[in-house]
């Protein structure tokens, strides 16, 4: 029996998340005894499959076709499901990306399987098979039995961390079929953001809301984001009024992020802000009002106006960087 990794690459560099999930799997072997198998597609720039035995992987299926090297979520599902056939896989993990997300229930069909989104920890398998995910936009957990022989789970980014086990892997090329189902959809153009770090992959968020007062004051949280090597989000206002782009509008509407640590800049912490952020392990809110939301939410609150404290948090990020050099 096997477990199935999705190591999910973008132009040949596979994606942090990717690691997680295969750290994910490895760790989840030990429990069930399973063989962790990965699985590449498209053509990853070389050298780079045994990252994936790095971080656990005892087997690399690699189906190196050009016609995988643009994501497409009916060819994907179509020839992950090939290989799980072959393999003899029990379970199967996606890292719970845009693409994990559209690939899981595709999957869970053709494969006959249940499925878990958002997965949060290990599975329990003492008695049935059990994970944790979260729900009601993060308010809640639920622990999910999956009964089915095959099971699908998406992990969370940032929920499991990747470990370095440095296996030595066999590397086995994989030959896929298609069919004219598996592209009756596909991408004519794909516009990457580039030089910026992906906000569902961030570590550290640092996120402006209506507070901020226009599109020209956000020069001092890029600046702190770039000392920082953070990402950039905002709350729904912001991007409605094209502040920002909606590519970073985070909560219930947005993107659900999960970073290490989130700097919140003149948001008031509406439920449906937060639904999208209190899962970040620590949260910084600044605000001038004493009594806003946000505060109840966050492990640690400065009342003060933005402009004077961000620029404060630059130079104190600087000063610390240097000092580290
Ligand atoms: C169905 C639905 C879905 C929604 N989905 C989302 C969602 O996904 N994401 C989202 O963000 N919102 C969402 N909203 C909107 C949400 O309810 C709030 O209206 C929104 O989050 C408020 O944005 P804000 O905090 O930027 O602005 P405001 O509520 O206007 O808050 C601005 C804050 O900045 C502070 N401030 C002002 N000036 C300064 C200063 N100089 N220094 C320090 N602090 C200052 C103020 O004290 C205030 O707390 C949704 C609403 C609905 C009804």
């Amino acid at each position: 029996m096997a477990i199935l990794v999705f190591a999910e690459n973008i132009d040949g560099i596979y994606k942090k998340s990717s690691f997680e999930a295969v750290s994910y799997a490895a760790a989840t072997a030990t429990t069930t005894g399973d063989k962790v198998i990965a699985a590449s597609l498209g053509t990853v720039e070389g050298g780079r499959l045994e990252e994936l035995a790095r971080y656990g992987a005892d087997k690399i299926v690699n189906a190196a076709d050009k016609k995988l090297d643009t994501f497409n979520p009916q060819s994907y599902a179509s020839v992950i499901s090939q290989i799980a056939k072959q393999e003899n896989v029990t379970i199967v993990v996606l890292p719970n990306t845009y693409s994990g997300k559209s690939l899981a229930p595709r999957l869970a069909v053709k494969l006959n399987a249940g499925l878990v989104s958002g997965v949060i920890s290990l599975p329990e398998i003492s008695s049935g098979f059990k994970v944790k995910k979260t729900v009601f936009s993060g308010k809640a957990f639920a622990d999910v039995e999956i009964k089915t022989q095959v099971k699908i789970l998406s992990l969370t980014s940032n929920s499991y961390s990747p470990k370095e086990l440095n296996k030595a892997a066999e590397i086995a090329e994989f030959s896929p079929s298609f069919n004219d189902a598996d592209f009756t959809c596909q991408s004519v153009e794909v516009k990457r953001v580039s030089g910026k770090i992906p906000l569902t992959e961030a570590e550290l968020v640092v996120s402006g809301g209506r507070g901020m007062k226009g599109p020209e004051n956000w020069a001092m949280l890029e600046e702190l984001a770039t000392v920082l090597g953070a990402a950039t989000a905002c709350s729904k206002p912001v991007s409605d009024m094209h502040w920002r782009p909606h590519s970073e509008h985070v909560g219930q509407t947005g993107i659900t992020i999960k970073p290490n640590l989130y700097i919140a800049c003149g948001i008031s912490g509406a439920i449906q802000h937060l639904a999208g952020v209190s899962s970040s392990k620590v949260i910084v809110a600044i605000n001038k009002d004493p009594d806003a939301p946000f505060f109840k939410a966050a492990d640690y609150g400065i009342v003060g106006d933005i402009f004077e404290v961000v620029p404060k948090l630059v130079i104190a990020a600087k000063n610390l960087k240097s000092s580290q050099h």
